[in-house]
């Protein structure tokens, strides 16, 4: 058996863009219109082996939920492919659509939003295991429920209760044993600590890793706080403008960032203190417009290395160590 779980190659999603009359003009000012799109993820190729917990991170609009989101089907790709245990999804979803819906779960960033407030806790952890007929009677759903709510941390006893009387890390405490619910092998978490309490922020991670070893479970992990990412990640990739401009194992991006945009990452986190950085980067500007992203290298337009060449042709994601892949030229 192959270890690899998930596959993404050259993924694309790219969103219809509708602008008004000025927008219009000022992004697209041919006399004859034609459409346009933000393309959100562009190209993006990547691997997650069993028992990984493999990390994308990057700033807001990067394009990282947009990955997590396309790959459990949230968002219907506009190009390339997904592979779930060597086989492509799409035919995965012909053949088998309930399989692969009780295999890869999400967690989500807001446990406020993502939890129905009008059902109970019991019904929002045991509707999944309706859907999927993973109970045979009442009598085992009863008990599965409140073996996943003591597996997360909460009391049984609060089963009936509804999600408002809950506190934050709580209510994701309910969200994953929701997640959990369908026993699956493969979870999406985009962002599941930063809408929570710094207090208990650490709680929640260390009860995602415990869960990771107890359950067998491989993680996507979408973060933008990199000190989470160190701490809970073993691979991880780094995306601007909806592409992967650097990956490998977590420890040797820490240790050997090699990219400037990743350099440049670590230096806005302060929390990140360990982090080696062989050489200050410093860059201005905002991230360019994804409606009207510039050609050649991404990162061109505010890299303090950028060269003619990197103006006009796009850099490919290159091996330069074992297993440590990144997209500049400057190697
Ligand atoms: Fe900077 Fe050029 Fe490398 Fe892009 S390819 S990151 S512009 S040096």
């Amino acid at each position: 058996m192959t270890n690899s779980l998930v596959r993404v190659e050259n993924l694309k999603k790219y969103f219809p863009v509708k602008l008004g009359l000025f927008e219009g003009w000022y992004f697209n000012p041919l006399p004859k219109r034609k459409k346009l799109y933000v393309k959100a993820i562009d190209g993006v190729s990547f691997e997650i082996n069993r028992g990984d917990t493999f990390a994308l991170v990057g700033e807001s609009g990067c394009g990282k939920t947009t990955t997590g989101r396309t790959i459990v089907g949230l968002y219907r790709k506009t190009g390339g492919e997904i592979y779930f245990k060597g086989r492509p999804v799409d035919t995965v979803l012909k053949e088998n659509p309930g399989d692969f819906r009780r295999n890869v779960q999400m967690i989500f960033q807001d446990p406020y939003s993502s939890l129905n407030p009008r059902m109970k806790v019991y019904q929002l952890i045991s509707e999944p295991m309706r859907v999927h007929k993973l109970v045979k009677d009442r009598k085992e759903e009863r008990e599965r429920v409140a073996e996943l709510m003591k597996n997360v941390g909460l009391e049984p006893e609060y089963m009936t209760r509804y999600p408002h009387q809950f506190s934050g890390g709580q209510r994701q405490r309910i969200a994953i044993a929701r997640a959990l619910a369908t026993e699956p092998e493969f979870i999406v978490a985009d962002e599941p600590i930063s809408a929570l309490d710094v207090s208990i922020r650490a709680q929640i991670l260390n009860l995602m890793e415990d869960l990771q070893e107890k359950y067998g479970l491989t993680y996507l992990f979408i973060a933008h706080d990199l000190s989470v990412v160190r701490h809970i990640s073993n691979k991880t990739a780094v995306m601007y403008l909806g592409r992967i401009v650097e990956m490998g194992d977590t420890d040797e991006i820490f240790e050997n960032p090699l990219h400037p945009y990743t350099k440049t990452l670590f230096e806005s986190i302060p929390s990140v203190d360990k982090v080696k950085q062989p050489l200050k980067v410093t860059i201005e500007g905002e991230v360019p417009s994804p409606i009207n992203p510039p050609p050649g290298c991404p990162f061109h337009p505010r890299c303090p290395f950028a060269t003619d060449r990197c103006k006009k042709e796009r850099p490919e994601l290159v091996e330069v160590a074992p297993g440590h892949k990144v997209a500049c030229f400057l190697y």
